[in-house]
């Protein structure tokens, strides 16, 4: 279907929606990209992207101008709650031949992948209802313009509303943490990707360059706090190794729940869900932005080399469904060790923690 002229709305201009608008680019497709902000509102965060979400900017003809940004990650180093070694991860053996680990702000990824799609987001056009016709979409928005199109893509995140609009699913599911995020800018030296594991709770510190650091924390529980910074100070306070010096840099702390999203289908006529939207989980292996790059490769792949857009969304659905639940799955897997007792746990991680991390990837290196 490579340049026939199907018209296109993605709905949701994030990693999702950008990528997707990126690869149907690259495929000779024109679509028109929407989100309901009102403006385009950077994220001031960082990100931790494994080898395959570098595999798959790179397939977008995106990993050069992704490059400068961020720091190269050649390990991962995991540590008990008082800062001493557990294991560490060899990031360059494990993704060798798949691509470089990378952490980055997230507004310079987001910049990047803006103009990777041409730029042109319609913002504040939230869309407010949809008519599954027979080989079309009917959109109306907010402010009572109406558009058809031969293919929708919901990218509009883990609440996605397209989600609920198509009948494809509901809300999310609580995923069980409670997450924090926060930039460090005069904090301690830190060069490799840094986890310290407690119980129930973990503190992650990764560089992003200019000497900055990312900061995650998570908590298992649902319930948000009034004063997040004064929480990770509750919770952290008596951390090991780099911890301390973070707490006492950090400035703004972002904090929220995480979501799951488990669907039966991802598609319903000329509907589809791609990103969070889609298959998101809890941020545990930090593979959201890469499921969401890899889902736009597949997909403008699919549209590609297939005859319909039915047979295409097919063919996506089935190729992109097994990443995401061994994604899902691993994510579920590693966030039950968190309920072991670090006198349990951490023997674990001391003999073979390498490998029992390592593992949790093994799918991902294979091509997409
Ligand atoms: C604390 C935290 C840390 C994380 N860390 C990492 C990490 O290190 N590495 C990693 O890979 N992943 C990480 N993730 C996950 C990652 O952020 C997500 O998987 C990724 O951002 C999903 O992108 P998306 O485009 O699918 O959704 P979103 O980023 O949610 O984007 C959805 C877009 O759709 C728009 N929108 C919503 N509703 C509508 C509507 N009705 N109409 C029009 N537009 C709409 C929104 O404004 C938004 O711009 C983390 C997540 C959290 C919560």
């Amino acid at each position: 279907m490579r340049g026939s002229p199907l018209r296109i709305l993605v709905v949701g201009a994030g990693i999702a929606g950008l990528s997707v608008a990126r690869a149907l680019r690259l495929a000779g497709f024109r679509p028109d990209v929407t989100d309901k902000a009102p403006s385009n509102e950077l994220d001031d965060g960082g990100l931790y992207l494994p080898g395959n979400a570098a595999r798959a900017l790179q397939r977008l003809d995106l990993d050069g101008p992704v490059r400068p940004f961020g720091q190269v990650i050649h390990r991962q180093r995991f540590l008990d709650a008082a800062g001493l070694p557990l294991c560490e991860v060899d990031l360059d053996a494990l993704w060798a031949g798949v691509g470089e680990c990378r952490a980055l702000s997230r507004c310079d990824l987001h910049r990047v992948l803006l103009s990777g799609a041409g730029g042109a987001v319609r913002h504040g056009a939230e869309v407010c209802s949809i008519d599954l016709l027979p080989t079309s979409v009917g959109v109306t928005f907010v402010d009572g313009t109406w558009s058809e199109y031969d293919l929708v893509i919901g990218a509009d995140g883990p609440r996605s509303s397209i989600r609920a609009l198509a009948a494809l699913g509901g809300p999310p599911r609580p995923a069980g943490q409670v997450v924090y995020r926060s930039i460090v800018r005069d904090g301690p030296a830190v060069d490799e990707w840094t986890a310290l594991l407690g119980q129930r709770s973990g503190f992650l510190v990764v560089p992003i360059g200019a000497g900055r650091l990312h900061c995650y924390a998570d908590e298992a529980g649902t319930e948000v706090p009034a004063d997040p910074r004064a929480r990770l100070v509750e919770l952290f306070g008596d951390y090991g190794g780099p911890v301390p010096e973070v707490l006492d840099a950090l400035d703004q702390v972002h904090v929220s729940t995480t979501d799951e999203v488990e669907l039966g289908r991802w598609y319903r006529g000329r509907v589809l869900l791609v990103g969070d939207a889609a298959h998101a989980t809890a941020p545990t292996l930090s593979q959201g932005a890469a499921m969401a790059l890899e889902d736009a490769v597949v997909l403008a792949e699919s549209l590609h080399a297939a005859n319909s857009v039915e047979a295409a969304l097919t063919a996506y659905e089935s190729r992109r469904r097994p990443r995401t639940r061994w994604v899902r799955d691993r994510t579920r897997d590693r966030n039950r060790t968190r309920d072991v007792p670090p006198a349990l746990r951490d023997p674990l991680l001391r003999g073979r923690g390498d490998r029992i991390f390592g593992e949790h990837y093994r799918l991902l290196l294979g091509p997409l």
